[in-house]
């Protein structure tokens, strides 16, 4: 038995059977095989050998047209390598002897060969080295990319673990068969833990070399509450775990009880708390939550599980199923937040070296305006059916907005001499995640309809911590001073403007930051929707002077543990029963 501790990003306790799944880039997986696998593997093998083949003959054709025949011959090395009998032979008996995966066969074969031509000390068998491990990538990758169609069709409940997952994994997963996920990397408002919270899956990441620990079909605790998991528990242990589970299952049962109930202070302020969503399935959750609507659609999503970036055509269709399912409640389309870290970066033709202050997210949609066009035209379209917004991701200057809006004014004539409805009055939103955003706030304040503060990339940028790295975690603090300064004078700037405001990011859906948001002056949260009900119960245990008073004194303090001290003093008073597993350290 062995305990591994990450970082909880998902709750709820389940005990499973491991799956592993691999990525190109990182560690293989290992997983030993039967006897009787043993040709399927060695198909696989071919079949990831011949498409790397037809890629390197593609790219040095390419090379050759673009660049001349002599750069084109770096690509010979490693179609000789492709075609050489004796790696492919040696690699073939590392899976009939050894009895493990193509996957690991490669790894190891290759292995040896980079060493071999490392230790033959110069620079001209250096690079070889160098062409060796590019070329196991492309073969890993194909093997992996077949792993991630495996991982669609699971034929059992299992636990997914990964070394990283990206989130067009973990869209792609079979969800009536993932039970639980667990990474290596990643922190509490990547991409994976938002889709894995989406899906109310018990989540663990960053859990540094666990993928290295475990095997195929091993039993695993997830403890999603306390980001812990237990790898081949003995018996003790698990029947503790059995009962901790009932517990998490009754208190839960007990607060989706609240779901017909309204948000309301005991001082009779309404809160709007609203469901952020990745899929229109999602939809049915919000409302089972007692959701008020969708301030958050991430439509990148439409993205990620397709091949080809979807059509107009495509978009409408989602919007109009998320209008239809939402029955008259509002829904925020987000227009497209592609980049960084969701983005296959290998599916460009070079990777940015430092994607999360590169092409994403708006910048990347004005870049593309044929696609950008279609998506805000189907929103547009969309809008003649429902209460339909639409917001703009990580603006970080006055002018992105204006060319979206722009863009949308052209739109809406296009539609107008087209004779397609559309609702004119469309309020057109800017998400506040970028510092020199929330700084300039006022000045967008009196361009746009509304802001929505995304607390999980501005909390990254302002602190210079990456949200999905797991060594920094304990740096991403969201009770940090700069962080609350921030989200509060950007609830000022609203204020003055006269515009709406509220949270998006994962801190709305914290019940330790509730209290504080509430008394900045936020009157809609916007969340995972299985966070909803315990929002809520915050809300109806307090009043709005109470949450006031707390928040002017937290506005003062300079350091992110007076702030977070504070606000988990003030939750546990609430009730610590209730809240006990919120406020723990
Ligand atoms: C955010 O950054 O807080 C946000 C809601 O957007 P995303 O998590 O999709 O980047
Ligand atoms: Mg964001």
């Amino acid at each position: 038995m062995q305990r591994i501790k990450g970082i909880a990003v998902s709750p709820g306790i389940i005990v499973g059977r491991a799956f592993l799944v691999g990525s190109a880039e990182q560690v293989v997986p290992h997983r030993t095989i039967d006897a009787s696998e043993v040709a399927a593997q060695h198909a696989r093998l071919h079949e990831a050998l011949a498409a790397a083949g037809r890629e390197i003959a593609e790219l040095s054709e390419r090379t050759r047209r673009e660049l001349g025949e002599e750069p084109a011959k770096i690509f010979q090395f490693h179609a000789g390598l492709l075609r050489d009998k004796a790696l492919v032979a040696a690699t073939e008996r590392r899976v009939s002897e050894g009895l493990v995966t193509a996957e690991q066969a490669v790894a190891d074969q290759f292995r040896v060969l980079v060493d071999q031509f490392k230790r033959m000390g110069n620079e001209v068998f250096e690079q070889k080295a160098n062409d060796v491990i590019d070329l196991e990538r492309r073969v890993l990758g194909h093997l992996m990319g077949a792993q991630e169609s495996r991982l669609a069709q699971l034929d059992a409940p299992a636990v997914v673990v990964a070394h990283e997952l990206t989130p067009s994994q973990a869209a792609a997963m079979d969800r009536s068969k993932v039970i639980a996920i667990v990474t290596d990397l990643g922190g509490r408002t990547g991409h994976t833990s938002i889709v894995a919270r989406a899906l109310g899956l018990p989540s663990v990441v960053g859990c540094q070399r666990l993928s290295a620990e475990v095997e195929d079909g091993d039993e695993l605790i997830v403890d999603g509450n306390d980001g812990m998991v237990i790898v081949r528990p003995d018996a003790r242990t698990l029947e503790e775990y059995r009962r901790k589970q009932e517990r998490s299952l009754r208190s839960r049962a007990a607060l989706r009880e609240l779901s017909g109930l309204e948000a309301v202070t005991k001082d009779g302020v309404r809160i709007q708390l609203m469901g952020n969503i990745e899929f229109p399935e999602e939809i049915e959750a919000v409302l089972a939550n007692g959701g008020d609507g969708v301030g958050l659609y991430r439509t990148e999503f439409l993205w990620l599980t397709r091949k080809e970036p979807p059509t107009e055509q495509d978009h409408l269709d989602a919007y109009l199923r998320a209008i239809r399912l939402l029955k008259g409640k509002p829904l925020t389309i987000r227009t497209c937040d592609l980049g960084a870290d969701k983005y296959t970066q290998e599916q460009m033709e070079e990777p940015e070296r430092n994607p999360f202050l590169g092409l994403r997210s708006i910048r990347h949609s004005l870049a593309n305006p044929a696609e950008f066009k279609g998506q805000l035209r189907a929103i547009l379209r969309a809008s003649a059916h429902g209460p339909v917004k639409t917001m703009f991701p990580l603006v970080s200057n006055p002018m992105e907005l204006r060319q979206g809006k722009l863009m949308l004014a052209d739109i809406s004539e296009e539609l107008e001499d087209e004779g397609i409805p559309f609702d004119r009055q469309m309020p057109v939103g800017v998400m506040i995640e970028v510092p020199s955003a929330a700084l300039m706030s006022r000045v967008f304040a009196a361009e746009s309809n509304f802001f929505s503060i995304g607390t999980n990339d501005l909390i990254q940028y302002t602190l210079a911590v990456d949200r999905g790295n797991e060594r920094v975690a304990h740096l991403y603090q969201a009770a940090h001073p700069a962080v609350v300064y921030l989200v509060k004078s950007v609830v000022r700037a609203a204020r003055s403007g006269n515009i709406d405001c509220s949270v998006c990011g994962e801190m709305a859906g914290e019940p330790l930051f509730s209290m504080l948001l509430l008394g900045m002056g936020l009157r809609t949260l916007s969340m995972v929707p299985d966070q909803i009900p315990v929002i809520k119960r915050v809300i109806r245990s307090v009043t709005m002077e109470h949450c006031e008073r707390l928040a002017r004194r937290v506005g003062s303090f300079d350091s992110e543990r007076q702030v977070e001290t504070a606000l988990r003093d003030e939750l546990r008073k609430l009730d610590p029963d209730v809240f006990g597993h919120w406020v723990a350290e």
